[in-house]
């Protein structure tokens, strides 16, 4: 079945709802049991007849579940409260006190604050590793590295790591690879057929693609599934019926979207490429970018999140141009249906290269609206920016 079919048809079942073509979001934390002898099987942790406690899930959650993982190519997925949590529950269920993580420097913010403040109380090790070390992490793996995590490309730079290379090297020594695939989404990364053993997304982002809740999915196999379920359950994470719900219906359109997310985003970037006030621009898609080869090798298309580089500019300068834009917003989060822009500052979190730029980085989410009035819109934001000089 081709992606675009399965879209359409996963995680419904209208013989169990009434003809419902949606599955409906069922409410519940108390599941009844028919019977003693349920009960006592649930207390053994045996019962498999159906649910048990609204925090283990209900159809609407399994019904996501399925879906995400029939996208992915896993054999099963687990949703979690945020993207961040994905990633917070991958860690603790496969790291322990004593082992070695190699963690991708152009992590995300956050993931990283995990590994410092979390992970290091615990006793894990981190070693954060150059996004572009390919084949070279392997003299980087410890007898105790027990997991290579990525994020392709980074977050803010948006380097291509070479995933294959990577797993190649990992998996020779027996090291578990995760990822952060949220920018490639399902539709365009195919994560799991690249290797990597444990695929996460922020369902914030495109899964959601309105804007609207917080969630993460990680998919894997049933194996790695049976260990990290334990610690989701352990760690207290459950997520709402409600915002599974509508995490079914952004998927819906996941395949319509990210065209138009892609060639908007393109065309916005060329664009911003010819512009005498960009020193350079940031996206993997565009020929001649750093990574563009490993990109057009590793995936089938872009989101609309990049980044460009305008030089030196006055915090005035900054402020007129972007308080004054009409169709770009200044907030986190992206992968919705709005277009973003905000400034980013990557030269204060590397360490294990640095990332020399000492001028003004945006990072633009290019969302749904026409590109052409986006393109407007950013020229009068240059106007407002050369003004102010
Ligand atoms: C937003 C984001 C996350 C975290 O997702 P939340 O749903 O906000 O917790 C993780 N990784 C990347 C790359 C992100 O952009």
């Amino acid at each position: 079945m081709k992606f675009e079919t399965k879209l359409a048809e996963l995680g419904t079942s209208p013989e169990k709802h009434e003809g419902a073509v949606n599955t409906p979001v069922y409410r519940a934390s108390t599941i009844l049991f028919e019977s003693l002898a349920d009960f006592e099987l649930s207390e053994k942790g045996q019962y498999t007849k159906g649910f048990t406690y609204g925090r283990y899930g209900t159809p609407t959650v399994r019904a996501l579940e399925q879906a995400i993982a029939s996208i992915e190519g896993a054999q099963r997925a687990v949703i979690t409260p945020s993207g961040l949590s994905a990633i917070v529950a991958t860690l603790m269920a496969f790291l322990k006190a004593g082992d070695h993580l190699l963690m991708v420097d152009t992590v995300y913010g956050p993931t990283r604050r995990t590994c410092e403040y979390e992970l290091k109380r615990f006793g894990v090790e981190v070693t954060y590793y150059d996004p572009t070390i390919g084949a070279g992490i392997e003299a980087l793996i410890q007898p105790n590295t027990k997991m290579v995590y990525l994020e392709s490309p980074g977050s803010l730079t948006f380097e291509v790591q070479d995933v294959p290379a990577i797993v190649k090297a990992a998996h020779a020594k027996g090291v578990l690879v995760a990822g952060d695939n949220t920018w490639g989404t399902p539709y365009y990364y195919k994560a799991l057929e690249l290797g990597m053993d444990i695929s996460i997304h922020s369902a914030t982002k495109y899964i959601s693609g309105h804007s609207d809740f917080v969630m993460g999915t990680i998919a894997c196999n049933e194996e790695l599934y049976n260990t990290l379920i334990k610690t989701v359950r352990n760690l207290g994470m459950s997520v709402s019926s409600d915002n599974c719900y509508l995490a079914l219906r952004g998927l819906r359109t996941l395949a319509v979207r990210m065209p138009r997310h892609f060639e908007s985003a393109l065309k916005v970037a060329k664009w911003l490429e010819g512009r005498p006030e960009v020193e350079k621009v940031l996206h993997p898609a565009l020929p001649g970018a750093p990574g563009h080869e490993l990109w057009k090798r590793d995936y089938t298309g872009a989101c609309g999140l990049f980044a460009f580089q305008i030089g030196k500019r006055s915090r005035d300068a900054l402020a007129a141009m972007l308080e004054g834009m009409e169709h770009f917003g200044m907030g986190y989060s992206w992968g919705g249906f709005e277009s973003l822009l905000i400034p980013v500052s990557p030269e204060k979190i590397r360490t294990a290269k640095a990332w020399d730029y000492d001028g003004v980085t945006l990072r633009i989410h290019v969302g749904l609206e026409e590109a052409d009035d986006l393109i407007a819109d950013l020229d009068a934001g240059f106007a407002r920016l050369a003004k102010h000089a």
